[in-house]
């Protein structure tokens, strides 16, 4: 097992053991790629839709909220281009049984090839020292270069084959690539098939003639038959946002990795109106925009990179993935995409009703342009988690795991920690309790020895911990242990809410 499987599989652990995920029905052995939230990933899931939706609807005066249902009319996918091309082409190795999507077997392939060049790259560099000239090496070293013109090579015979749906050119590249199947290690593959991720029930029992409807596969369709709701009764003007957080739901062929690749899961999506015209400004800017709010939770710079789309949904004119460097690899957190009109524009052709913006500007009318972020809360979860996860040996020889969530979104902001069970310390921490449990989520906890109890603190990622004492009956000082440096300081007990809050707060300073 290497490194990143091996913390991978403690992540996991970890997340079931202190109540943050759960296997879905679990005492019926759980149901394939579905997970519950439990106590603290319940408040951890909550901190990170309130950061989202306040960055996007509280401190954007031209965005606003919606929370459309997941039944839609089943038109509506129609329009989106979803029944049609919503497919993912799978193949199956003949010899483990397992399934597999053609395209990210050749992806995975390519990133392999990738990972060969940064390997040469950061040899060089490390060769070179302050002298090391990367754009120059990487035009000239024969070894790179090679493994580019190899990328190359599959990238022309790749991209129209996923642009265009040519499941036997997939099958041939799967092939000539010599692509084995990571379980068997055998390359004896079926051929590729289309495969439709969307869910379908039905709607009304069937002696009313019950129709066909869909579980929504992403949220971003409520936001487009809303626009001109959003608009009219909000007097809008362009630029402006819709933004919604909810549930979506894909019959993922591959559903591994955790909470990573889902089928019930959910998305934060915001689709920005723009003057046809304006787009690649503002695709420009949400994609800057998108890294500043990753980067303002302190998580490291390193860990996030851009990858620009080289196949291109048929609805974006330009498209980006902003990655997360997970513990199996980087890949896709936020999808930030150019939708053009195309969606406005299928749902004006499927409707007949006109969805378009009359600019008072101009005296003219015509259908806007939109640039999305689409961000999966399962996955900002993982990267928020995988992140903070940390085992730590302390100087006198103990360990101790502490998960260092950002403050602003750890599950418990505070624990309330009487030092012992007696001569009136609980009551005086439960006074304590009481008063600040209203401004935050407070645990109060008067059992086991003290260390033990910071543990459990530590483990949760509680960034608090208040421990009354004698001297606090004498003084009403309190100490305050903040759970990363593990440093103690002593306040007085009616300052804790206000210290607190200054430190979770992300408004500037
Ligand atoms: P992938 O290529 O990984 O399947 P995608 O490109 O299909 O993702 P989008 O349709 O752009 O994803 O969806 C936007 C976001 O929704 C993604 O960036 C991701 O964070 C999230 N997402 C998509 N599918 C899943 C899933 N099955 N489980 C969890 N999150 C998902």
């Amino acid at each position: 097992m290497n490194k990143g499987e091996d913390r991978f599989k403690k992540i996991i652990a970890h997340c079931k053991e202190y109540g943050f995920i759960f296997p879905s029905s679990e005492i019926y052995d759980g149901l394939s790629a579905v997970y519950d939230y439990g106590q603290n990933g319940a408040e951890l899931k909550n901190n990170i839709k309130d950061y989202w939706w306040r960055s996007m609807v509280q401190y954007h005066e031209n965005i606003v909220g919606l929370d459309a249902a997941i039944f839609m009319h089943p038109t509506v996918w129609k329009a989106s281009g979803h029944v049609d091309a919503f497919n993912d082409p799978l193949i199956d190795n003949k010899d483990s049984k397992k399934r597999y999507r053609a395209d990210v077997l050749i992806e995975d392939h390519i990133a392999k090839l990738e990972e060969k060049i940064n390997k040469e790259v950061q040899k060089a560099a490390k060769r070179f020292g302050d002298t090391f000239d990367e754009k120059m090496f990487r035009e000239t070293n024969p070894r790179v270069q090679a493994n580019i013109q190899k990328i190359n090579d599959i990238n022309v015979r790749f991209v129209p084959a996923m642009e265009n749906g040519h499941l036997n050119d997939l099958k041939a590249l799967i092939e000539e690539l010599e692509i084995a199947c990571p379980v068997s290690g055998s390359r004896n593959w079926t051929d590729v098939r289309q495969f439709n991720l969307m869910f379908s029930t039905k709607m009304g029992s069937a002696s009313d003639g019950a129709s066909l409807v869909y579980l929504r596969p992403e949220t971003a369709q409520g936001i487009f038959v809303n626009y001109l709701n959003v608009q009219k009764t909000g007097r809008m003007k362009l630029p402006f946002g819709i933004a919604q957080i909810g549930k979506a739901f894909r019959n993922e062929i591959v559903a591994r990795q955790f909470i990573f690749r889902m089928r019930e899961f959910e998305q934060m999506e915001m689709q920005y109106f723009v003057k046809p015209g304006l787009e690649k400004e503002w695709f420009e800017y949400w994609k800057e925009e998108r890294m500043r709010w990753h980067l303002a939770l302190g998580i490291p710079k390193e860990m996030f990179r851009i990858h620009d789309h080289d196949k291109l949904a048929h609805y974006a004119n330009a498209a980006v993935d902003i990655e997360f460097d997970f513990p199996f690899g980087f890949k896709e957190i936020e999808g930030i995409h150019s939708r053009t009109d195309f969606d406005l524009g299928a749902h004006q052709k499927f409707s007949g009703k006109k969805l378009q913006y009359f600019d008072p500007d101009t005296n003219e009318s015509y259908t806007p342009y939109v640039v999305e972020t689409s961000i999966g809360l399962d996955r900002m979860f993982l990267a928020v988690i995988s992140c903070a996860f940390t085992e730590e040996k302390l100087e006198d020889g103990s360990e101790r795991v502490v998960m260092n969530i950002p403050p602003a979104l750890a599950p418990t902001k505070i624990a309330v920690l009487p030092l012992m069970k007696k001569d009136g310390l609980p009551e005086k921490g439960r006074e304590l309790f009481d008063r600040l449990k209203y401004d935050f989520l407070c645990q109060y906890e008067d059992k086991d020895a003290i260390g033990r109890r910071y543990r459990r603190q530590d483990a949760i990622g509680t960034p608090y911990c208040i421990t009354i004492d004698h001297q606090t009956l004498e003084d009403n000082t309190v100490t305050i242990r903040e759970r990363d440096s593990m440093q103690q300081e002593r306040i007085p007990a009616e300052n804790v809410s206000k210290v607190v809050s200054a430190r979770i707060s992300f408004k500037p300073k």
